[in-house]
């Protein structure tokens, strides 16, 4: 949000270091004063815990499994002397096969704690719109979801599943109707609605406490992984790997793991054409420090402080802006971002498919194919026979429209799923 800014006092824990904080135009503080209470009391209550994890058990399908990636190891190193085990989290199997349920569970349900009677949220490729409809009809709760038009446009199979499930789809048609303008669209939204309607933000991103909010309903992630990988290996792992797009899912499994230090934390962002060009969404890898959706962080943008769109091969890494913790741990070099291309997540999924009988999401197919710079790296810093834990963050039916039109162009037909 470009208009007026009041950042939350550094001292409160809005700021990851110099970044994060409340940069939003007034009519918005109350709101999320509101919510930072709702977050500080209703969140912890023993009350809340105890129907939001009945309901990750119950509806989501946690917790999710850890699976040994054995035949994907070999590939990766042969010999057993840079990697001794690879291990998946498996998001990819919770229920509408992502990650992104567990925010939406939660917040939908924080939003009916607080009696709020209207949901709305933004979604760029459909993925979060589908988490926050599906929590929203468990709850019987109205929906309203904005997106942009191109993406409502290139995105129609979630479009569908969003409306078969009760919701409201708002095409947005200003800027580059794509998902910056979605989430500008609901902001003001929600400044003009503050009294009835939740916010339901689909990344660690956005002003505080969002970032924090969506860590802490991601955290569970790494707190299944960190425990399973202790009872199989009874060790910590020398690695976790997740891909970035805002932020959620490698926020969400990095957290419990951010004191262990002998654990090294890898974000792997969508490297597009290739972070040489100006097609990619590799914000921290190649962004500035700025303000975007009301926080202080890393964002794509061009000499003036005009935001560049971005490009992605997967719809869910496609944003111009990174959760403020990710850039912290940046700054702090607890945590490195790599990147990887278009090409190499496409043959990341090929290879996941024929090796291990998962269909990656081609967002979760970043991490993958960053794992050779991984193992690079673990050795530069005098590592062998690593244990590596990579986030499933999600499945790749949707992708399949895509994956046809790019791996197997002669047997592709124009049904749906085509992401561009
Ligand atoms: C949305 C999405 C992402 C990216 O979002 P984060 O907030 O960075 O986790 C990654 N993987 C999948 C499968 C997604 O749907």
């Amino acid at each position: 949000m470009s208009s007026a800014s009041s950042p939350a006092d550094p001292r409160n824990r809005g700021y990851f270091g110099p970044f994060g904080g409340r940069f939003v135009a007034e009519t918005l503080v109350p709101a999320l004063e509101e919510l930072e209470r709702a977050y500080r009391e209703i969140f912890p209550s023993e009350s809340f815990q105890r129907e939001w994890r009945g309901l990750l058990a119950d509806y989501v399908g946690r917790p999710t499994p850890l699976t040994r990636g054995e035949r994907m190891r070999v590939l990766l190193d042969p010999s057993g002397e840079r990697l001794s085990a690879l291990f998946y989290k498996r998001e990819d199997l919770c229920h509408t096969g992502a990650h992104k349920i567990n925010n939406a569970i939660g917040q939908v349900l924080l939003a009916k704690r607080m009696g709020k009677a209207r949901i709305i949220a933004e979604t760029g490729a459909g993925q979060h719109g589908v988490a926050t409809a599906t929590a929203c009809a468990f709850f019987g709760l109205p929906c309203e979801v904005y997106m942009g038009e191109l993406d409502v446009a290139r995105q129609a199979p979630n479009v569908a599943r969003m409306k078969m499930l009760g919701a409201k789809v708002i095409a947005v048609s200003s800027g580059s109707r794509t998902l910056k303008d979605a989430m500008n669209e609901a902001m003001r939204d929600w400044v003009t609605n503050v009294a009835t309607t939740y916010y339901c933000v689909g990344s660690a991103a956005g002003p505080h406490p969002y970032p924090s909010l969506v860590r802490d309903l991601q955290r569970v992630i790494g707190e299944e992984a960190r425990a399973q990988l202790l009872s199989v290996t009874g060790r910590l792992p020398d690695a976790v790997v997740a891909c970035v797009g805002g932020g959620s899912n490698a926020i969400g499994i990095f957290a419990p793991f951010v004191d262990d230090a002998g654990v090294a934390l890898f974000g792997v962002e969508a490297g597009g054409l290739g972070v040489e060009t100006d097609k990619h969404a590799a914000t921290l890898t190649k962004g500035r420090i700025g303000v975007l959706h009301g926080a202080k962080s890393y964002v794509l943008c061009d000499d003036d402080g005009q935001i560049i769109e971005p490009h992605s091969i997967s719809a869910g890494l496609d944003y111009p802006g990174v959760g403020p913790e990710h850039a912290e741990l940046m700054r702090s070099g607890r945590a490195t971002y790599l990147s990887a291309t278009d090409d190499e997540a496409l043959a990341a999924v090929k290879q996941v498919a024929e090796r291990e009988g998962i269909l990656l999401a081609l967002e979760t197919a970043h991490s993958v194919a960053a794992l050779p710079r991984v193992l690079d790296a673990l050795m530069a810093a005098g590592r062998s026979k690593a244990i590596v834990v990579v986030n499933f963050s999600g499945r790749g039916d949707k992708d399949l429209g895509t994956l046809m039109e790019r791996l197997q162009p002669e047997s592709a037909s124009s049904g749906e799923g085509g992401a561009s």
